[in-house]
Protein backbone atom coordinates (compact mmCIF):
# COMPACT_ATOMS: atom_id res chain seq x y z
CA UNK A 1 0.00 0.00 0.00
CA UNK A 2 1.06 3.39 -0.69
CA UNK A 3 1.80 5.99 2.17
CA UNK A 4 -1.13 8.24 1.23
CA UNK A 5 -3.20 4.90 1.48
CA UNK A 6 -1.81 3.75 4.71
CA UNK A 7 -2.72 6.81 6.15
CA UNK A 8 -6.35 6.88 4.86
CA UNK A 9 -6.89 3.01 5.99
CA UNK A 10 -5.20 3.90 9.65
CA UNK A 11 -6.92 7.52 9.61
CA UNK A 12 -10.67 5.99 8.76
CA UNK A 13 -10.16 3.08 11.38
CA UNK A 14 -9.01 5.85 14.24
CA UNK A 15 -11.00 9.06 13.55
CA UNK A 16 -13.94 9.83 15.98
CA UNK A 17 -15.23 13.38 15.45
CA UNK A 18 -16.49 12.83 18.91
CA UNK A 19 -13.53 12.35 20.75
CA UNK A 20 -11.35 15.38 22.12
CA UNK A 21 -8.74 17.63 20.62
CA UNK A 22 -6.39 16.22 22.90
CA UNK A 23 -7.22 12.48 22.41
CA UNK A 24 -6.88 12.83 18.69
CA UNK A 25 -3.47 14.37 18.73
CA UNK A 26 -2.36 12.20 21.22
CA UNK A 27 -3.65 9.00 18.85
CA UNK A 28 -2.21 11.08 15.60
CA UNK A 29 1.60 11.38 18.14
CA UNK A 30 1.23 7.65 18.87
CA UNK A 31 1.28 6.31 15.43
CA UNK A 32 3.91 8.54 13.85
CA UNK A 33 1.36 10.55 11.77
CA UNK A 34 1.46 14.23 13.40
CA UNK A 35 4.69 15.47 11.77
CA UNK A 36 6.34 12.12 10.17
CA UNK A 37 9.08 14.31 8.38
CA UNK A 38 11.11 14.14 11.93
CA UNK A 39 13.58 11.29 12.12
CA UNK A 40 12.73 8.18 13.91
CA UNK A 41 14.94 9.03 16.78
CA UNK A 42 12.86 12.01 17.09
CA UNK A 43 9.22 10.32 16.82
CA UNK A 44 9.02 10.76 13.54
CA UNK A 45 8.65 8.61 10.29
CA UNK A 46 12.00 10.02 8.66
CA UNK A 47 9.55 10.63 5.83
CA UNK A 48 10.16 13.46 3.11
CA UNK A 49 8.65 16.31 2.82
CA UNK A 50 6.49 14.87 -0.16
CA UNK A 51 5.81 11.94 1.75
CA UNK A 52 4.65 13.96 4.37
CA UNK A 53 2.11 15.64 2.34
CA UNK A 54 0.66 11.92 1.35
CA UNK A 55 -0.16 11.25 5.08
CA UNK A 56 -1.91 14.75 5.51
CA UNK A 57 -3.83 13.75 1.97
CA UNK A 58 -5.05 10.55 3.75
CA UNK A 59 -6.05 12.39 6.71
CA UNK A 60 -7.64 14.76 4.60
CA UNK A 61 -9.44 12.12 2.62
CA UNK A 62 -10.47 10.62 5.66
CA UNK A 63 -12.12 13.83 6.67
CA UNK A 64 -9.90 14.43 10.33
CA UNK A 65 -8.89 17.08 12.46
CA UNK A 66 -5.07 18.32 11.39
CA UNK A 67 -2.34 17.07 13.44
CA UNK A 68 -1.01 19.98 15.40
CA UNK A 69 0.51 22.54 12.92
CA UNK A 70 2.00 25.76 14.39
CA UNK A 71 5.46 27.65 14.96
CA UNK A 72 6.50 24.93 17.39
CA UNK A 73 6.04 22.02 14.46
CA UNK A 74 7.22 24.12 11.42
CA UNK A 75 10.31 25.32 13.55
CA UNK A 76 11.01 24.31 16.84
CA UNK A 77 11.05 20.40 16.90
CA UNK A 78 12.48 20.44 13.71
CA UNK A 79 15.80 22.46 15.13
CA UNK A 80 15.63 20.21 18.60
CA UNK A 81 15.54 16.91 16.17
CA UNK A 82 18.56 18.14 14.28
CA UNK A 83 20.77 20.16 17.40
CA UNK A 84 19.33 18.65 20.61
CA UNK A 85 20.77 15.84 23.08
CA UNK A 86 18.58 12.43 22.67
CA UNK A 87 17.29 13.85 26.48
CA UNK A 88 16.40 17.47 24.87
CA UNK A 89 14.29 15.43 22.22
CA UNK A 90 12.53 13.12 24.53
CA UNK A 91 11.66 16.00 26.92
CA UNK A 92 10.39 18.98 24.30
CA UNK A 93 9.47 17.16 20.75
CA UNK A 94 6.45 14.71 22.00
CA UNK A 95 4.34 17.76 23.86
CA UNK A 96 4.74 19.36 20.45
CA UNK A 97 3.91 16.44 18.44
CA UNK A 98 0.82 16.12 20.68
CA UNK A 99 -0.17 19.11 20.79
CA UNK A 100 -0.09 20.04 24.83
CA UNK A 101 3.19 22.60 24.71
CA UNK A 102 3.37 25.73 22.20
CA UNK A 103 6.25 27.58 20.99
CA UNK A 104 7.38 30.90 19.54
CA UNK A 105 9.77 32.82 18.09
CA UNK A 106 12.19 34.86 20.08
CA UNK A 107 14.28 35.83 17.28
CA UNK A 108 13.83 39.90 16.08
CA UNK A 109 14.56 42.88 17.95
CA UNK A 110 13.67 46.30 17.69
CA UNK A 111 17.58 46.98 16.80
CA UNK A 112 18.20 43.38 15.16
CA UNK A 113 15.46 42.21 12.05
CA UNK A 114 17.33 42.01 8.79
CA UNK A 115 20.53 42.20 10.64
CA UNK A 116 19.65 39.46 13.25
CA UNK A 117 23.13 38.76 14.38
CA UNK A 118 22.52 42.61 15.99
CA UNK A 119 20.55 41.38 18.65
CA UNK A 120 21.71 42.56 21.90
CA UNK A 121 18.55 40.52 24.77
CA UNK A 122 21.55 39.63 27.62
CA UNK A 123 21.97 35.87 28.94
CA UNK A 124 24.38 35.92 32.24
CA UNK A 125 25.33 32.47 33.63
CA UNK A 126 24.07 32.16 37.27
CA UNK A 127 24.81 28.24 38.38
CA UNK A 128 22.53 26.05 36.83
CA UNK A 129 20.28 28.80 35.49
CA UNK A 130 20.77 31.84 32.91
CA UNK A 131 19.32 35.12 33.80
CA UNK A 132 18.04 36.92 30.93
CA UNK A 133 17.11 40.35 30.41
CA UNK A 134 16.06 42.04 26.54
CA UNK A 135 13.59 42.85 24.49
CA UNK A 136 11.69 41.23 21.20
CA UNK A 137 9.48 42.54 19.02
CA UNK A 138 7.25 41.36 16.03
CA UNK A 139 6.59 37.66 18.09
CA UNK A 140 3.80 35.96 15.96
CA UNK A 141 1.59 34.33 18.61
CA UNK A 142 3.11 34.96 22.23
CA UNK A 143 0.23 34.95 24.48
CA UNK A 144 -0.04 32.18 26.35
CA UNK A 145 2.63 30.15 24.51
CA UNK A 146 4.79 27.42 26.67
CA UNK A 147 8.27 28.19 24.99
CA UNK A 148 9.97 30.59 23.02
CA UNK A 149 12.94 29.79 20.84
CA UNK A 150 15.18 32.37 22.41
CA UNK A 151 18.59 33.57 20.45
CA UNK A 152 20.25 35.62 22.94
CA UNK A 153 23.98 37.18 23.35
CA UNK A 154 25.90 34.90 25.57
CA UNK A 155 29.47 36.18 25.11
CA UNK A 156 29.77 40.20 23.78
CA UNK A 157 33.93 39.73 23.86
CA UNK A 158 33.51 37.09 20.95
CA UNK A 159 32.37 38.63 17.80
CA UNK A 160 29.11 39.44 16.31
CA UNK A 161 27.86 35.80 14.81
CA UNK A 162 30.21 33.68 18.02
CA UNK A 163 29.04 34.52 20.95
CA UNK A 164 24.83 34.06 20.87
CA UNK A 165 23.04 31.06 22.00
CA UNK A 166 20.00 29.38 21.14
CA UNK A 167 17.42 28.72 24.23
CA UNK A 168 14.00 26.84 24.75
CA UNK A 169 13.20 29.83 27.14
CA UNK A 170 10.13 28.98 29.29
CA UNK A 171 7.19 31.96 28.34
CA UNK A 172 5.22 31.34 31.53
CA UNK A 173 7.31 32.76 34.40
CA UNK A 174 6.86 35.78 36.23
CA UNK A 175 9.54 38.61 34.56
CA UNK A 176 7.93 37.84 31.03
CA UNK A 177 5.67 40.83 29.75
CA UNK A 178 3.89 40.65 26.40
CA UNK A 179 2.37 43.71 24.65
CA UNK A 180 -0.02 42.59 21.82
CA UNK A 181 0.74 44.57 18.54
CA UNK A 182 -2.63 45.41 16.50
CA UNK A 183 -1.85 45.07 12.75
CA UNK A 184 -3.54 46.97 10.03
CA UNK A 185 -5.90 43.34 9.74
CA UNK A 186 -7.49 43.98 12.83
CA UNK A 187 -5.64 41.23 14.28
CA UNK A 188 -2.81 41.17 17.30
CA UNK A 189 -0.86 38.13 15.79
CA UNK A 190 2.08 39.46 17.33
CA UNK A 191 3.46 40.91 20.30
CA UNK A 192 6.46 42.59 21.89
CA UNK A 193 7.90 40.55 24.53
CA UNK A 194 9.80 41.88 27.41
CA UNK A 195 12.16 39.68 29.78
CA UNK A 196 13.29 41.18 32.77
CA UNK A 197 15.29 39.30 34.98
CA UNK A 198 13.64 36.21 33.99
CA UNK A 199 15.14 32.48 34.00
CA UNK A 200 16.24 29.67 31.77
CA UNK A 201 17.74 26.07 33.01
CA UNK A 202 21.14 25.39 31.65
CA UNK A 203 20.15 22.48 30.37
CA UNK A 204 17.65 24.31 28.13
CA UNK A 205 20.77 25.32 26.05
CA UNK A 206 19.78 23.67 22.35
CA UNK A 207 23.00 23.25 20.09
CA UNK A 208 25.66 23.83 22.64
CA UNK A 209 26.85 27.88 23.95
CA UNK A 210 27.73 30.29 21.82
CA UNK A 211 26.72 27.72 18.84
CA UNK A 212 22.82 29.76 18.27
CA UNK A 213 24.20 31.45 15.38
CA UNK A 214 24.10 27.88 13.72
CA UNK A 215 21.57 26.45 15.27
CA UNK A 216 19.30 29.75 14.36
CA UNK A 217 19.73 29.14 10.97
CA UNK A 218 18.60 26.08 11.20
CA UNK A 219 15.24 27.56 12.69
CA UNK A 220 15.59 29.94 9.36
CA UNK A 221 15.99 27.31 6.93
CA UNK A 222 12.90 24.88 8.24
CA UNK A 223 11.09 28.61 8.31
CA UNK A 224 11.52 29.59 4.73
CA UNK A 225 11.47 25.71 3.58
CA UNK A 226 7.95 25.28 5.25
CA UNK A 227 6.49 28.97 3.67
CA UNK A 228 8.13 28.02 0.61
CA UNK A 229 5.13 25.88 -1.19
CA UNK A 230 1.50 25.49 -0.48
CA UNK A 231 0.19 22.73 1.58
CA UNK A 232 -2.38 19.93 2.32
CA UNK A 233 -5.14 22.06 4.20
CA UNK A 234 -6.32 20.26 7.18
CA UNK A 235 -9.02 21.66 9.92
CA UNK A 236 -6.94 23.39 12.41
CA UNK A 237 -6.78 23.73 16.03
CA UNK A 238 -4.61 25.90 18.72
CA UNK A 239 -2.19 23.67 20.70
CA UNK A 240 -0.87 24.66 24.10
CA UNK A 241 -1.04 24.16 27.17
CA UNK A 242 -3.58 27.32 27.46
CA UNK A 243 -5.21 26.25 23.99
CA UNK A 244 -9.19 25.82 25.01
CA UNK A 245 -9.20 24.11 22.06
CA UNK A 246 -7.56 20.82 23.31
CA UNK A 247 -10.77 19.63 24.93
CA UNK A 248 -13.32 20.55 22.25
CA UNK A 249 -14.65 17.76 20.25
CA UNK A 250 -11.32 16.84 17.30
CA UNK A 251 -15.04 17.18 15.08
CA UNK A 252 -15.70 20.78 15.40
CA UNK A 253 -12.84 22.37 13.61
CA UNK A 254 -12.67 24.02 10.19
CA UNK A 255 -10.26 25.12 7.72
CA UNK A 256 -8.08 28.31 8.72
CA UNK A 257 -7.04 31.13 5.83
CA UNK A 258 -3.60 32.76 6.09
CA UNK A 259 -4.24 35.53 8.14
CA UNK A 260 -7.81 35.31 7.63
CA UNK A 261 -11.26 34.02 9.42
CA UNK A 262 -11.29 30.54 9.89
CA UNK A 263 -13.85 28.34 8.99
CA UNK A 264 -16.44 28.41 5.72
CA UNK A 265 -13.66 28.76 3.29
CA UNK A 266 -12.74 25.21 1.56
CA UNK A 267 -9.44 23.32 0.14
CA UNK A 268 -10.04 24.01 -3.17
CA UNK A 269 -6.77 26.21 -5.12
CA UNK A 270 -7.48 29.91 -4.34
CA UNK A 271 -7.70 30.54 -7.72
CA UNK A 272 -10.97 28.03 -8.07
CA UNK A 273 -12.11 29.11 -5.36
CA UNK A 274 -11.58 33.28 -6.25
CA UNK A 275 -13.32 31.68 -10.25
CA UNK A 276 -16.08 30.85 -7.86
CA UNK A 277 -16.56 34.24 -6.12
CA UNK A 278 -16.67 35.83 -9.37
CA UNK A 279 -18.98 33.91 -11.15
CA UNK A 280 -21.31 34.28 -8.46
CA UNK A 281 -20.99 38.11 -8.65
CA UNK A 282 -21.51 37.93 -11.92
CA UNK A 283 -17.79 39.30 -12.56
CA UNK A 284 -16.35 36.84 -14.49
CA UNK A 285 -14.73 37.41 -17.90
CA UNK A 286 -11.57 36.74 -19.97
CA UNK A 287 -9.51 39.35 -18.18
CA UNK A 288 -10.02 38.32 -14.46
CA UNK A 289 -9.62 34.73 -15.93
CA UNK A 290 -6.20 35.40 -16.93
CA UNK A 291 -5.14 36.78 -13.66
CA UNK A 292 -6.06 33.27 -11.85
CA UNK A 293 -5.08 31.17 -14.23
CA UNK A 294 -0.79 33.01 -13.14
CA UNK A 295 -1.99 32.89 -9.59
CA UNK A 296 -2.91 28.56 -10.42
CA UNK A 297 -0.24 28.01 -12.18
CA UNK A 298 2.39 29.91 -9.69
CA UNK A 299 1.56 28.15 -7.35
CA UNK A 300 1.12 24.86 -8.26
CA UNK A 301 4.72 25.14 -9.35
CA UNK A 302 5.51 26.77 -5.82
CA UNK A 303 3.56 23.65 -4.21
CA UNK A 304 6.31 21.48 -6.47
CA UNK A 305 9.01 23.18 -5.30
CA UNK A 306 8.34 22.88 -1.93
CA UNK A 307 7.81 19.01 -2.00
CA UNK A 308 11.44 19.12 -2.47
CA UNK A 309 12.35 21.80 -0.05
CA UNK A 310 14.02 19.26 2.57
CA UNK A 311 15.24 17.29 -0.07
CA UNK A 312 18.51 18.60 -0.56
CA UNK A 313 18.37 18.38 -4.45
CA UNK A 314 18.10 22.12 -4.94
CA UNK A 315 19.90 24.26 -3.14
CA UNK A 316 18.72 27.59 -1.76
CA UNK A 317 15.18 25.77 -2.48
CA UNK A 318 13.87 27.24 0.85
CA UNK A 319 15.06 30.97 -0.12
CA UNK A 320 14.08 30.38 -3.81
CA UNK A 321 10.54 29.25 -2.57
CA UNK A 322 10.00 32.10 0.17
CA UNK A 323 10.65 34.61 -2.28
CA UNK A 324 7.70 33.12 -4.74
CA UNK A 325 5.74 32.87 -1.84
CA UNK A 326 5.55 36.47 -1.30
CA UNK A 327 5.12 37.22 -4.68
CA UNK A 328 2.44 34.66 -4.64
CA UNK A 329 0.47 37.39 -1.91
CA UNK A 330 0.75 39.64 -4.22
CA UNK A 331 -0.72 37.86 -6.94
CA UNK A 332 -3.53 36.84 -4.76
CA UNK A 333 -4.49 40.19 -3.82
CA UNK A 334 -4.50 41.35 -7.58
CA UNK A 335 -6.60 38.29 -8.80
CA UNK A 336 -9.12 38.26 -5.74
CA UNK A 337 -9.81 41.88 -5.74
CA UNK A 338 -9.88 41.71 -9.77
CA UNK A 339 -12.69 38.89 -9.32
CA UNK A 340 -14.67 40.63 -6.71
CA UNK A 341 -14.27 44.35 -8.32
CA UNK A 342 -15.70 46.76 -6.11
CA UNK A 343 -17.03 44.24 -3.08
CA UNK A 344 -13.44 44.57 -2.00
CA UNK A 345 -13.92 47.66 -0.82
CA UNK A 346 -15.87 45.68 1.99
CA UNK A 347 -14.46 45.29 5.34
CA UNK A 348 -15.32 43.57 8.67
CA UNK A 349 -18.99 41.68 9.08
CA UNK A 350 -19.89 43.88 5.88
CA UNK A 351 -16.93 41.62 3.98
CA UNK A 352 -17.80 38.69 5.32
CA UNK A 353 -21.18 38.70 4.87
CA UNK A 354 -20.62 39.55 0.98
CA UNK A 355 -18.59 36.88 -0.70
CA UNK A 356 -16.07 33.99 0.44
CA UNK A 357 -16.61 34.66 4.00
CA UNK A 358 -14.25 38.03 3.39
CA UNK A 359 -11.57 35.86 2.51
CA UNK A 360 -10.06 38.12 -0.82
CA UNK A 361 -10.02 41.35 1.50
CA UNK A 362 -8.31 39.24 4.90
CA UNK A 363 -5.85 38.10 1.66
CA UNK A 364 -5.18 42.12 0.74
CA UNK A 365 -4.91 43.34 4.28
CA UNK A 366 -2.41 40.50 4.86
CA UNK A 367 -0.21 40.78 1.76
CA UNK A 368 2.53 43.03 3.11
CA UNK A 369 3.69 40.16 5.74
CA UNK A 370 4.95 37.05 3.61
CA UNK A 371 7.65 39.46 1.97
CA UNK A 372 8.68 40.77 5.53
CA UNK A 373 8.33 37.59 8.23
CA UNK A 374 10.94 34.66 8.05
CA UNK A 375 13.56 37.66 6.36
CA UNK A 376 12.78 40.21 3.58
CA UNK A 377 12.24 39.56 0.07
CA UNK A 378 15.75 41.67 0.14
CA UNK A 379 17.33 39.42 2.55
CA UNK A 380 16.32 36.30 0.72
CA UNK A 381 18.19 37.96 -2.60
CA UNK A 382 21.28 38.53 -0.57
CA UNK A 383 21.33 35.43 0.86
CA UNK A 384 20.91 33.58 -2.79
CA UNK A 385 23.81 35.97 -4.13
CA UNK A 386 26.14 35.97 -1.63
CA UNK A 387 25.74 32.15 -0.43
CA UNK A 388 24.77 30.67 -3.72
CA UNK A 389 25.92 32.81 -7.01
CA UNK A 390 29.37 33.66 -4.99
CA UNK A 391 29.03 37.44 -5.31
CA UNK A 392 30.96 39.52 -3.05
CA UNK A 393 29.91 40.17 0.17
CA UNK A 394 28.77 43.78 2.03
CA UNK A 395 31.26 45.98 3.04
CA UNK A 396 31.13 45.94 7.07
CA UNK A 397 33.97 45.67 9.38
CA UNK A 398 36.07 43.04 10.32
CA UNK A 399 34.37 39.35 11.00
CA UNK A 400 36.69 38.96 14.08
CA UNK A 401 35.72 42.08 15.72
CA UNK A 402 34.21 41.44 19.23
CA UNK A 403 30.87 42.17 19.33
CA UNK A 404 30.91 44.74 22.12
CA UNK A 405 33.46 46.90 19.79
CA UNK A 406 30.95 47.11 17.15
CA UNK A 407 28.55 50.29 16.59
CA UNK A 408 24.86 49.40 17.53
CA UNK A 409 22.08 50.29 15.07
C1 LIG B 1 3.64 39.06 10.08
C2 LIG B 1 5.02 39.01 10.71
C3 LIG B 1 5.30 38.05 11.66
C4 LIG B 1 6.56 38.00 12.25
N1 LIG B 1 6.79 37.05 13.22
C5 LIG B 1 7.99 37.01 13.84
C6 LIG B 1 8.22 36.07 14.92
O1 LIG B 1 7.33 35.28 15.29
N2 LIG B 1 9.42 36.08 15.54
C7 LIG B 1 10.42 36.93 15.17
O2 LIG B 1 11.49 36.84 15.76
N3 LIG B 1 10.23 37.84 14.18
C8 LIG B 1 9.03 37.90 13.51
N4 LIG B 1 8.81 38.83 12.52
C9 LIG B 1 9.85 39.83 12.26
C10 LIG B 1 10.57 39.68 10.94
O3 LIG B 1 11.45 38.58 10.96
C11 LIG B 1 11.30 41.01 10.72
O4 LIG B 1 10.32 42.02 10.56
C12 LIG B 1 12.16 40.96 9.47
O5 LIG B 1 13.25 40.10 9.66
C13 LIG B 1 12.67 42.36 9.07
O6 LIG B 1 13.28 43.00 10.12
P1 LIG B 1 12.88 44.51 10.53
O7 LIG B 1 11.38 44.54 10.68
O8 LIG B 1 13.69 44.89 11.70
O9 LIG B 1 13.23 45.40 9.27
P2 LIG B 1 14.66 45.96 8.88
O10 LIG B 1 15.68 44.90 9.06
O11 LIG B 1 14.87 47.24 9.61
O12 LIG B 1 14.47 46.23 7.34
C14 LIG B 1 13.85 47.41 6.82
C15 LIG B 1 13.98 47.38 5.30
O13 LIG B 1 15.37 47.44 4.93
C16 LIG B 1 15.70 46.35 4.08
N5 LIG B 1 17.05 45.89 4.39
C17 LIG B 1 17.58 45.67 5.62
N6 LIG B 1 18.85 45.23 5.51
C18 LIG B 1 19.12 45.13 4.20
C19 LIG B 1 20.27 44.72 3.45
N7 LIG B 1 21.38 44.32 4.07
N8 LIG B 1 20.20 44.74 2.10
C20 LIG B 1 19.04 45.16 1.46
N9 LIG B 1 17.94 45.56 2.12
C21 LIG B 1 17.98 45.54 3.47
C22 LIG B 1 14.69 45.27 4.41
O14 LIG B 1 14.52 44.36 3.34
C23 LIG B 1 13.43 46.10 4.67
O15 LIG B 1 12.80 46.42 3.46
C24 LIG B 1 7.56 38.90 11.89
C25 LIG B 1 7.28 39.89 10.92
C26 LIG B 1 6.03 39.94 10.33
C27 LIG B 1 5.74 41.01 9.31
Amino acid sequence: MSIHEDARKWAEENWDPEMTVREWWQCLADARYSLPSLPEAAFGRGYSRAEEQEVKRGLADAGTLGPPSNIATMMAAPTIADHGTPEQIERFVPPVLNGTESWCQLFSEPGAGSDLAGLTTKAERDGDEWTVNGQKVWTSLAVGTDFGMLLARTDPDQPKHAGITWFAFPMLQDGVEIRPLIEMTGNAMFNEVFMDDTRVPHDHVIGDLNNGWRVGNTTLMFERGSLAGAVVELPYARAGSQSEDLDMPAGSFGLRTEGGPRGNVDAAPTAVRFGRYARELGMDDPARRDARTRLYVREEVNRMLGMRARSGVVPAIGNLGKLAMSEIARMKREAGNRSIGAVGMLSGDDARAAIGNGEVQATTVHSPAPSIYGGTDQVQRNILGERFLGLPKEPGPAKETPFKDLSKN
